[in-house]
């Protein structure tokens, strides 16, 4: 039987841990500084909204991991020692282990701005910050507005969150269009207008400059480098996050961004890995990047580990990707690849759809010349995970897609209106003569 340390207790670690008792005997203990037991961090925002109490974010009752026979140790790892095979903590305890794991997620970036630590900064990671925005963020009277730096799908969530109570909003997005190095140009476009839409002041193509103390060291204005001093209570950071590893400086361990990683999950260090957020590839995975900070991903390692450490030896293959968001109330689900403008490969064609009124829209990418399906985005529509995931096993085409959209789609009588209406917009655009059509499940998933 060999110990198991895992620092962190987030979804890599935690999802770690459970496959790991399910398979063995070993071990196992979990050590994280920010909380008793594992939360859904995905699901901070509904806590400051009022949709449930932070309780419901944990999917386990408190006496599920002394049954489970998983220990969990509250503090803070300062430091990592691999030739005697301990951690240290900030307590200065020393826990001793065969295996170690890293799972220490991320932490918000911050580019050195001027003013980036006073009082009422923060970003939105941990329980930690929504403590802190509740306190400094209860209500209009208190927050009479707040500034958000960085146009990402963090940002969008603490607009929301903050707009939900009231609280004027200014957004700062440095791209010319909302998340533009990421979404194409329609669905940039259509995020832009439903932001504005949402009383949220969206400015553009604007770069924090600095964040001006008032005499209590508390964050009073920001200044942008449009020349604009906006008065604020509260800056909210959500520039991206960067893997949480500082206290691995000392250690030995191979670092890049994140701690590097063969496909087996393992760090340079031997019997060290690490997993989720904070662990960066050597050499990413096809189109994917080295460090994948999304829920899934570290779900996925977690399992593969669990393989790995309890004596079956497992590569981490994620598959086609997929990922889905909110943006605001509009859903959004992306299967395979849509590039950006900015990012997209000249084989690659988008085909669009917009529904006239509703903020709905489809992005299909395809290989100009051979029609390969190459991936799909959605707003406001959504689509089956497992069909996608087979299209694109298979290799289908666009115009197969097309063909058997209906099969795709998760509520195919509300939405049955528009799959017509995409087929004809793309019929009309490539002289096809495309008609929908719907297989049944059956068939869809048996061999024949
Ligand atoms: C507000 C928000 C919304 C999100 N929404 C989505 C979404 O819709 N879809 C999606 O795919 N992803 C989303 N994400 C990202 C997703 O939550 C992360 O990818 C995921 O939680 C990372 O899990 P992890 O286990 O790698 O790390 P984490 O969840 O970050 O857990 C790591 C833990 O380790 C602890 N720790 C770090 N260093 C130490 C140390 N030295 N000693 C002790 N403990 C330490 C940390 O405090 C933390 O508790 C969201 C993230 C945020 C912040």
């Amino acid at each position: 039987m060999q110990h198991i340390v895992i620092i962190g207790n987030g979804v890599s670690g935690v999802t770690l841990a459970r496959h790991v008792r399910k398979l063995s005997d070993n071990k196992v203990t979990i050590i994280s500084a920010e909380t008793d037991y594992f939360f859904s961090r995905t699901a901070l925002m509904y806590v400051y909204m009022g949709h449930m109490k932070f309780e419901h974010t944990q999917p386990y009752e408190n006496w599920f991991w002394e049954k489970n026979r998983i220990d969990l140790v509250k503090g803070y790892v300062e430091k990592v020692d691999t030739l005697v095979k301990t951690v240290q903590l900030a307590n200065g305890e020393e826990i001793p282990y065969d295996t170690l794991v890293i799972a220490t997620g991320s932490k918000p970036n911050k580019f050195g701005w001027p003013g980036q630590d006073l009082e009422g900064v923060q970003g939105l990671y941990s329980k930690q910050d929504l403590d802190n925005l509740e306190k400094i963020a209860p209500n209009k009277e208190i927050c009479k507005r707040a500034v958000i730096v960085g146009g990402g799908l963090i940002g969008i969530e603490m607009a929301e969150m903050l707009r939900s109570r009231k609280i004027p909003v200014t957004f700062l997005v440095r791209e010319k269009s909302f998340w533009n190095g990421v979404l194409p140009a329609g669905e940039s476009a259509l995020i832009n207008e439903h932001i504005l839409e949402h009383h949220i002041d969206l400015r553009l193509d604007t770069n924090l400059v600095e964040i001006i103390a008032d005499k209590n060291g508390n964050a009073t204005a920001v200044v942008t480098d449009k020349g604009d001093t906006i008065e604020c209570t509260v800056v909210g950071l959500t520039a991206g996050v960067t893997p949480n590893i500082d206290f691995l400086k000392t250690s030995g361990i191979l670092l890049g961004r994140g701690v590097k990683v063969n496909r087996h999950l393992e760090t340079s260090a031997k019997n060290v890995y690490a997993i989720g957020d904070c662990a960066e590839q050597h050499e990413a995975i096809g189109n994917r990047r080295p460090i994948e900070a999304v829920w899934y991903t570290g779900r996925m390692m977690g399992e593969a580990l669990a393989q790995t450490l309890c004596g079956n030896p497992t590569e981490y293959a994620p598959g086609h990707w997929f990922n889905s968001a909110k943006f605001l109330d509009v859903e959004y689900q992306t299967y395979g690849w849509v590039f950006s403008e900015r990012t997209k490969k000249d084989c690659e064609q988008h085909f669009h759809w917009r529904h006239h009124k509703e903020k709905i829209c489809i992005t299909m990418a395809y290989d100009k010349k051979s029609k390969l399906f190459l991936g799909i985005n959605t707003f406001g529509i959504r689509m089956r995970h497992e069909i996608f995931d087979r299209w694109l096993t298979e290799k289908r085409t666009i115009e197969y897609v097309m063909e058997y959209l209906k099969d795709a789609n998760f509520d195919p009588e509300f939405y049955k209106q528009y799959e017509e209406e995409v087929v004809a917009k793309y019929n009309l655009e490539q002289g096809t003569n495309i008609s929908t059509k719907k297989k049944s499940w059956k068939r869809i998933f048996s061999k024949a």
